[in-house]
């Protein structure tokens, strides 16, 4: 059959399912887990494995479902992630009252845009005139975040890298994967729109302890050691140091002081301050995480505080493969020809999808359809269809394009493509970034 054909069977069939596709989406916003979390979600996606008959894996990387179907014919292996976890949202609507949990980021839309494509791919039949297999991929703990929480989980051996992607990548979950995508819902973007971005930023992120010494506020601050004024000059330092950053490294620093004291009328002598280290290269992230951890220090020194940085690996910058781009793009088109098609640029926050493009071709496109900025109550789909089964069409109609004659056109792809790290490059590198 050619390929036009399968690519109308598979959105036809996509078209049928709706209605179940929408009703999973609602389904994992009513229940809302933060990362390493996601049992019942895992579990949600898991049954519509079974409901397909996909083959599939769970508990990996503590919550993980990995499903995977065979084309007609031997070929390359191509995964479609879905991010498993909520963000902390506390005063959106849907927020879990207990802890805070929302998908205001949209990973139950992305969820959705992943299965959607498995009950096309599936259920049309279609897989017989391919050759690869497809991997549909339930990733855990996207999000970095709740960092004492991950940095118990590595002390008690349960993880090695403290984000999802990362941590199967360590567990050689990508292994036999040759290359990967992912959508993510745009913010403000109602129409149905489909931005196209090249890179974002990648990061380390960072907490650090002043330790002083205490004594009375007022009766005796000449006998202690203020930690306070050594954090709040150690941000000094690193705001003294951002006419020295250069616009092309886009570098990110936000600190936050998390506990700035005890008591009003003791001198403060813990005061802990948490941070992220972002740029646009691992070079300039190295490269300024150097002189923030100076500056930090700096503040100690002045005041005779002592400074306890731990820093950790965070989020590789991400690489989008331009081939990828474009072959979603055209399949958006077929999908919806009223589709906006944007350059959404360099994005300056950052994925732990960046990891996974160090070491295979990506995409991470965002998708309109949506209202209101991520991460806050207001962001919400305002369109599932434009949010939804546009790209489960787009993620569907790719695959047939990438497989269909022997994956003539993923083989060319991954003969083009030169990985920047190996896997094992990757773990060392990760590894290095743990001062301790
Ligand atoms: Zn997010
Ligand atoms: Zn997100």
């Amino acid at each position: 059959m050619d390929k036009e054909k399968l690519k109308q069977k598979v959105c036809a069939t996509i078209d049928s399912n709706v209605a179940k596709i929408a009703a999973y989406a609602e389904d994992v916003a009513k229940e809302p887990e933060l990362g390493f979390k996601e049992i019942k979600t895992a579990a949600k996606m898991a049954a519509v494995f079974d409901e397909l008959g996909i083959e599939y894996r769970a508990g990996l990387a503590i919550t993980g479902v990995k499903g995977r179907v065979h084309g007609g014919k031997k070929g390359p292996t191509i995964a479609v992630i879905g991010e498993l976890d909520a963000i902390g949202c506390a005063d959106s609507l849907l927020a879990n009252p207990l802890t805070g949990a929302a998908h205001a980021c949209g990973h139950n839309i992305q969820q959705a845009a992943m299965i959607g494509a498995a009950y096309g791919l599936v259920k049309s039949g279609v897989l017989a005139d391919l050759a690869g297999d497809v991997v549909f991929f339930g990733v855990p703990a996207e999000e970095y975040v709740e960092l004492d929480y991950r940095k118990h989980l590595r002390a008690e051996g349960k993880l090695h890298f403290l984000h999802g992607k990362g941590e199967l990548i360590y567990l050689g979950e990508f292994d036999d994967i040759d290359m990967a995508m992912q959508i993510h819902s745009d913010k403000n973007m109602p129409k149905p729109t489909v931005s196209i971005g090249q890179s974002s930023n990648g990061f380390v992120g960072k907490t650090v302890q002043y330790i002083g010494k205490t004594a009375h506020a007022a009766d005796a601050p000449d006998q202690g050691i203020n930690a306070l004024n050594a954090a709040m000059l150690g941000l000094m330092g690193i705001n003294a140091l951002r006419e020295t950053f250069r616009e092309k490294d886009v570098i990110r620093v936000h600190p936050i002081i998390t506990k700035g004291g005890d008591l009003v009328n003791s001198v403060p002598s813990d005061v802990r301050v948490e941070t992220y280290v972002r740029a646009k290269t691992m070079e300039a992230m190295e490269a300024t995480n150097i002189k923030i951890d100076a500056a930090l220090r700096a503040g100690g020194a002045a005041i005779g505080a002592k400074v306890i940085i731990d820093t950790l690996p965070g989020q590789l910058p991400l690489i989008c493969n331009n081939t990828l781009n474009n072959l979603f793009v055209d399949n958006a088109k077929i999908a919806n020809p009223k589709v906006e098609i944007k350059d959404s640029g360099h994005f300056s926050a950052s994925t732990d999808m960046g990891d996974v493009s160090h070491l295979m071709p990506v995409i991470h496109p965002f998708i309109g359809g949506t209202t209101g900025l991520l991460h806050t109550k207001d962001f919400c789909v305002v369109d599932f269809d434009a949010a939804a089964i546009l790209p489960a069409k787009t993620f569907a109609m790719m695959i047939i394009d990438l497989l269909a004659d022997d994956g003539m056109q993923a083989k060319a792809i991954l003969a083009e493509h030169k990985p920047v790290l190996s896997k094992e490059e990757y773990v060392k590198k990760l590894d290095g970034y743990f001062s301790k």
